[in-house]
């Protein structure tokens, strides 16, 4: 309504006004973060001007070095899962590509103390780059505004918002938990002012020297496959970041063609020759199954879900099965960010898989607008759906680490009619890994929950795993991303792994595909030439 009929009405604002308009899409679900994101940057519209101006000047100075030449440093996040952070170097221009922490690690930072990272002064960066906001890769991204890093932050729009709920959100936590969060919500306020949106497939300069291009990485909502090409060298360098090479519910999979591409930032999560998961089809069909057995007990099925990605995954599973008379339609109640982090996925369709973007895009055809979903207010509803009939619970943590799902564990754990089902990884030392394994009760106190009343909650319900929902790629997928990689890279350094993913990973790409591989450690540096 507003482009117009062949984009006459934006062009008669163009004409009238001299200004180029910029629409954006209102949210079918309402979201608050996307609000305040937007807002915020209207408000604060002169400051940004500044930085834009700033920022203009400084890709578009003249070059000075006479030299030119790629390499690569990990700061973090080699032969490990966590601490995203390279930085990228040229002969003009210093990238930090990422900036995560490490869960279950308290204290592990990336490396930023090394000449590499901000000892030459967090001035010397020229430019950040977000490749999602999961916080394994965004939570030190306000942190480097605290240290006096004042350029751009470069991510898609999705990942803009959901940077803002979720750095919020690890702040609330480590308060919660009792720790000293290491930066404010005023830094997050400066990240949030300095990020520039790219959308994927646009070619965008980000330094003198340095042109980015972000593609679908079909990871989550936003997820970018990163493509630098430096100027005056025959060096195109890929970071992956996170990535999904199927097609999903909710995402197109990830994309792996480039103009050009010399060297790959591999992802190895799922690297190890038996990393190979569930098909999505038999994942869900374990996931009816269970709720149908709960179901015909009368029980209760809950999942503990992340907030974004796995659990618009399920609600999408859900949605489907029920119209489809595969499951019994009953509540689906949605608890802790899950809702927020729908409202921000309808807010960006165009991120979505193709089919659900046109669902969302005709009337009373958005799936997330699906009669049975309930968006849980309280404890108080959730007693009440503790005392109702038979539903479907989908809570946060995804790991059972806290959040909602410890309330609803203390109701339903003690019920031999409901059950459990894991639809994701439960990592090692969280009390989602011990009901996997087993446990037959969970102390609730010593989890801080429960109003410090030492409770001792029997497990009487059924739990299940379902494999097969992951947001990453498993290791067929990972082979095949690089595989069908076009066109293929000289050089492939796989990060973000295990010690065995990584090594397993790099040398099935050496030995299956005849590409020279590196399963770098932290600090190392590479030149691609
Ligand atoms: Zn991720």
């Amino acid at each position: 309504m507003v482009i117009g009929r062949g984009g006459s009405l934006i062009q008669e604002i163009t004409t009238e006004t001299g200004w180029t308009a910029e629409v954006l899409r209102t949210p079918p679900i309402a979201s608050e973060t996307v609000r305040n994101v937007r807002d915020f940057l209207t408000r604060n519209r002169d400051e940004r001007r500044e930085i834009l101006e700033r920022v203009g000047r400084q890709i578009h100075r003249d070059a000075t070095a006479d030299e030119t030449f790629t390499r690569v440093t990990s700061l973090g996040c080699c032969r490990e899962v966590g601490r995203a952070a390279f930085v990228l170097s040229t002969g003009e221009s210093r990238i930090l590509v990422d900036c995560g922490d490490k869960p279950g690690a308290d204290g592990e930072v990336p490396y930023l103390q090394v000449p590499e990272g901000l000892t030459a002064g967090a001035h010397s960066l020229d430019a950040v780059v977000l490749t999602h906001a999961h916080l394994d890769h965004s939570a030190f991204i306000p942190l480097l505004f605290k240290y006096g890093y004042d350029g751009p932050v470069y991510c898609t729009q999705p990942t803009r918002d959901l940077l803002g709920l979720l750095t919020l959100d690890y702040l609330k936590v480590s308060k919660r938990q009792g720790n000293t969060p290491p930066y404010s919500s005023d830094h997050i306020e400066e990240a949030i002012k300095h990020t520039i949106t790219v959308d994927y497939n646009t070619v965008t300069e980000i330094a003198a020297d340095t042109r980015l291009t972000f593609q679908n990485a079909g990871h989550i909502l936003g997820s970018a496959v990163s493509h630098f090409h430096v100027d005056g060298t025959e060096d195109d360098v890929v970071f992956s970041g996170d990535i999904h090479y199927d097609d999903t519910k909710l995402f197109n999979g990830a994309e792996n063609s480039f103009p050009d591409a010399d060297a790959l930032i591999m992802e190895s999560t799922y690297g190890k020759h038996d990393d190979i998961k569930d098909d999505q089809v038999n994942a869900e069909e374990q996931l009816k199954a269970a709720i149908n057995e709960t179901y015909e007990r009368g029980g209760k099925t809950v999942i503990p879900a992340f907030a974004v990605g796995r659990s618009q995954e399920i609600m999408l599973v859900l949605e489907e099965a029920m119209r489809k008379g595969e499951i019994p339609k009953m509540p689906i109640h949605l608890d802790g960010m899950i809702w927020e982090a729908t409202a921000i996925h309808t807010a960006y369709p165009e991120y979505l898989r193709s089919e659900v973007r046109k669902r969302i895009f005709q009337k009373n055809g958005n799936p997330f607008l699906f009669e049975e979903f309930n968006h849980i207010d309280g404890e108080d509803e959730r007693q009440r759906v503790n005392d109702g009939g038979p539903s479907i619970i989908v809570s946060t943590s995804g790991m059972v680490a806290g959040g909602p799902i410890m309330s609803w564990l203390r109701h339903l754990a003690p019920d031999p009619d409901s059950s459990l089902v894991f639809v994701g990884y439960q990592a090692a030392n969280t009390l989602g890994r011990e009901i996997q394994q087993g446990a037959d009760h969970i102390e609730m106190d010593s989890r801080g929950y429960n109003n410090n009343q030492q409770q001792r909650i029997p497990i009487n319900f059924d739990v299940t795993s379902v494999s097969g929902f992951s947001g990453h790629g498993d290791r067929n997928e990972l082979m095949g991303f690089v595989k069908e990689m076009s066109p293929q890279p000289d050089q492939v350094l796989c990060v973000h792994g295990d010690e065995d993913a990584v090594d397993q990973l790099s040398s099935g790409i050496y030995h299956e595909l005849g590409i020279d591989t590196v399963a770098p450690k932290n600090l190392e540096t590479y030149r691609f030439d």
